[in-house]
């Protein structure tokens, strides 16, 4: 279900590595992954993550207000939703966002798990300082299918990056969160790696409360062979995540990608 409303504040100051600024055009995600975050963050109280979004359907104009007098910085788009998720094709409010952020010439950083990104090339290679980031937490469609539903395949997702890395435009993949058996490293490093990424970003799945059933509730019913080890690893044995990162790194030094590990970690 869509609704659309009126906010107030577009640019709200951002703590996460590398942003100044964060920007939601929506309240919702129909990604609807299961691992999302998001809900816990914004105190989502309005049911099932995914059935209903709410469309900031002002926001280009309170944005373009408050370009004119914020400090320049890095604007992230999105912390708590996803740009480019289905809603946009229609509404166009990430698009219009950045005609005006291409306007007052803001470094722009999108994290997306989406090829609607792609709709936007014209604008995006008009930045002087852009950059996009594609998540991907696994390398097989069926999986995919099960964590991040409403998202973009992984072979759409491995595309528009070419795409977008062929037209000029500086990009990263983030593999996170990294979910214990589900996601393989090593197969998801070689089927990144044609896609040219600048670098790849690597994040472990925290349990925080919010997020801790609905994993939980997947793993159980999905895998439930995994369950008694997600109990060890989420009860602070720290081998699974300590060996993962090791193999990773060594993978992605294999195939000539550079590897960060997030710094959320420490
Ligand atoms: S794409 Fe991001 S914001 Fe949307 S549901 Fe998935 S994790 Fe949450």
């Amino acid at each position: 279900m869509i609704k659309e409303i009126l906010v107030k504040m577009a640019l709200s100051p951002s703590k996460l590595p590398g942003l100044d600024y964060a920007l939601n055009p929506y309240r919702g995600c129909e990604h609807a992954c299961i691992y999302c975050y998001a809900p816990s963050v914004i105190h989502w109280d309005k049911g099932k993550w995914g059935e209903l979004v709410e469309v900031k359907v002002n926001l280009p104009r309170i944005l373009s207000k408050e370009l004119k007098v914020k400090k320049k910085g890095v604007v992230g788009l999105s912390t708590v939703t996803d740009p480019y998720h289905p809603a946009e094709k229609k509404y166009e409010i990430t698009r219009r966002c950045l005609e005006l952020l291409l306007m007052h010439d803001f470094p722009v950083c999108i994290q997306t798990k989406s090829s609607l990104v792609l709709r936007d090339m014209d604008l995006l290679k008009k930045f002087s300082n852009i950059e996009v980031g594609m998540t991907l937490t696994t390398h097989d469609e069926s999986v995919r299918e099960k964590l991040e539903p409403g998202a973009s395949s992984v072979a759409q997702r491995l595309n528009a990056l070419l795409e977008l890395s062929k037209n000029g435009i500086r990009t990263w993949i983030f593999i996170g969160p990294v979910i214990p058996y589900i996601t393989y490293g090593e197969a998801l490093i070689d089927a990144i790696t044609p896609a040219k990424p600048e670098y790849v970003l690597v994040d472990k799945l925290r349990l925080k409360e919010g997020i801790q059933n609905n994993v939980m509730g997947f793993i159980g019913e999905i895998y439930p062979h995994l369950k008694e080890k997600y109990n060890e690893i989420f009860c602070g044995n720290e081998d699974f995540y300590k060996g993962f990162f090791e193999n990773i790194k060594k993978k992605c030094d294999k195939n000539g990608l550079k590897c960060e590990i997030s710094k959320l970690n420490e």
